[in-house]
């Protein structure tokens, strides 16, 4: 048997070592076209901070594949995948076969049309080598502009501002992290930001950059021109399957695959930021691009291929950041839909403690929630949310920062945490 992993993020990472573990004999090979070794890739935006050190950033030894005898082909992309032959090839001329196949390809980071975009000092900022370059050039630098207010242009922002730079972010949705949370927990973040010295510009969006071989500045759309010696480019991401034929394999955003982390076509996995499937909270087929769901997908892959039955019930959107003083916890559904009848929403706002909760039931059950600062229960609330179990009575308790759960629910002898 030759197992080929395609990436060698962590949800490579882990279904490569659940593999060897079920499967002590067969051959694996993991493709992956950055040279380094797994590390954690949400803590690059932490080095860029000056918080973290890149020493801290492995997440497995440097003998990792030895160890696992993992045959590592690294620094190549794969470009062609032909799944009725068992067959791929990168872009560097290689090709290999296989008889179980993973695709643990990440995302890409999204682009965006405007001219002049190969100037130096322009960056995306999804894997360390970018973050690297950035840390390298920062000296030079004074101003930087940061497009997009998603979670990665939101990371780019903030460590840029505590790197001591006169930060720009250009948002389009008018306040950052619209993907994650409400306009009201946004505005709060915003405010925060903005006590720090960033300025955010709304609304607009850029059409191209000024410079020589360096960017010195940057056009937008309403004619405006902000001047900047750096850029990041943090407009989201996307599934990185450019490589998968969608003939032979179903891809809506992401690559669809069933509990067992099947796709349509024989033989052939996909997990981690890549994959789709069903949202615990919003109940359809979502990406769910978050590091906890690419582990737990690619130990249910691993135990799959490896020909032992491990369903995987679907995934959570959920994140804990921390922006200078103030913290913010979201989890599942916290954009419903206004016409959906069954959406029941709770808030409680103190703006004077900076304080924020929003709960979301569907029906009588939790589907998600956003917190600022006293996010101490969120651990409770995702349990709660992934658990199911229908809080008939009382919910607005559960806007208190310190809420009794046993209390709440006295009927129910599970914990929710797991
Ligand atoms: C700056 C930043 C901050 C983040 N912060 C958080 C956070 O706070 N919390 C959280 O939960 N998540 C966070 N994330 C998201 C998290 O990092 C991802 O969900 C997680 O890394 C996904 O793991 P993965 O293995 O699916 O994909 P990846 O980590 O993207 O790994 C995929 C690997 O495959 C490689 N690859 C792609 N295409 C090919 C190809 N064709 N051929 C060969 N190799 C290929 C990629 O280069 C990459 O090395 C953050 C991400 C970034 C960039």
């Amino acid at each position: 048997m030759h197992y080929v992993v395609i990436g060698n993020g962590v949800a490579g990472t882990t279904a490569g070592e659940t593999l060897r573990r079920l499967d002590p004999q067969s051959a694996i090979t993991m493709l992956g076209d950055e040279n380094f070794p797994p590390y954690c890739r949400p803590m690059i935006s932490m080095v860029l901070e000056g918080t973290v050190s890149e020493k801290a950033l492995p997440i497995r030894s440097a003998d990792f594949y030895d160890t696992l005898r993992i045959h590592p082909v690294l620094g190549t992309r794969v470009s062609q995948l032909d799944p009725e032959s068992k067959n791929l090839a990168t872009a560097d001329g290689q090709s290999f076969s296989y008889d179980k196949l993973l695709i643990a390809s990440g995302s890409d980071p999204r682009a965006i049309d405007a001219e002049n975009q190969n100037l130096d000092n322009i960056f995306y900022m999804r894997n360390y080598a970018q973050v690297r370059q950035m840390i390298n050039a920062l000296p030079s630098f004074k101003n930087a502009l940061v497009l997009g207010g998603g979670l990665v242009g939101f990371k780019a922002a903030y460590g840029l501002l505590r790197r001591g730079l006169q930060v720009t972010m250009l948002i389009s949705s008018g306040y950052p992290l619209s993907m994650q949370v409400d306009e009201t927990a946004g505005q709060m973040i915003l405010e925060v930001l903005k006590s720090r010295g960033l300025l955010v510009r709304v609304g607009s969006q850029v059409i191209g950059f000024e410079g020589g071989d360096r960017v010195r500045g940057a056009f937008l759309a309403d004619g405006g021109h902000i001047p900047c010696e750096l850029v990041v480019i943090g407009k989201g991401v996307f599934p990185a399957h450019g490589f998968v034929p969608r003939d032979k394999i179903k891809v809506d955003a992401g690559i669809l695959v069933n509990g067992c982390m099947e796709t349509s076509a024989a033989d052939v996995y996909a997990a981690g930021d890549v994959a789709e499937f069903i949202d615990i909270a919003r109940k359809r087929p979502w990406v769910n691009a978050i590091w906890p769901e690419a582990v737990a997908q690619g130990e249910v892959a691993g135990t799959n291929m490896a020909g032992r039955r491990f369903v995987y019930k679907g995934s959570l959107s959920r994140n804990v950041i921390r922006i200078f003083d103030t913290d913010v916890m979201t989890a599942g559904l916290v954009h419903p839909p206004s016409d959906d009848m069954e959406i029941q929403v709770l808030t409680e706002t103190d703006r004077r403690r900076r304080l924020y909760r929003k709960l979301v039931f569907r029906k009588d059950v939790l589907a998600g929630f956003a917190m600022v600062n006293r996010i101490e229960q969120g651990g409770i609330l995702t349990a709660l949310i992934r658990s199911g179990l229908p809080v008939e009575k009382d919910k607005s308790r559960l806007l208190a920062p310190d809420f009794n759960f046993a209390r709440l629910m006295p009927g129910s002898r599970a914990c929710p945490i797991h």
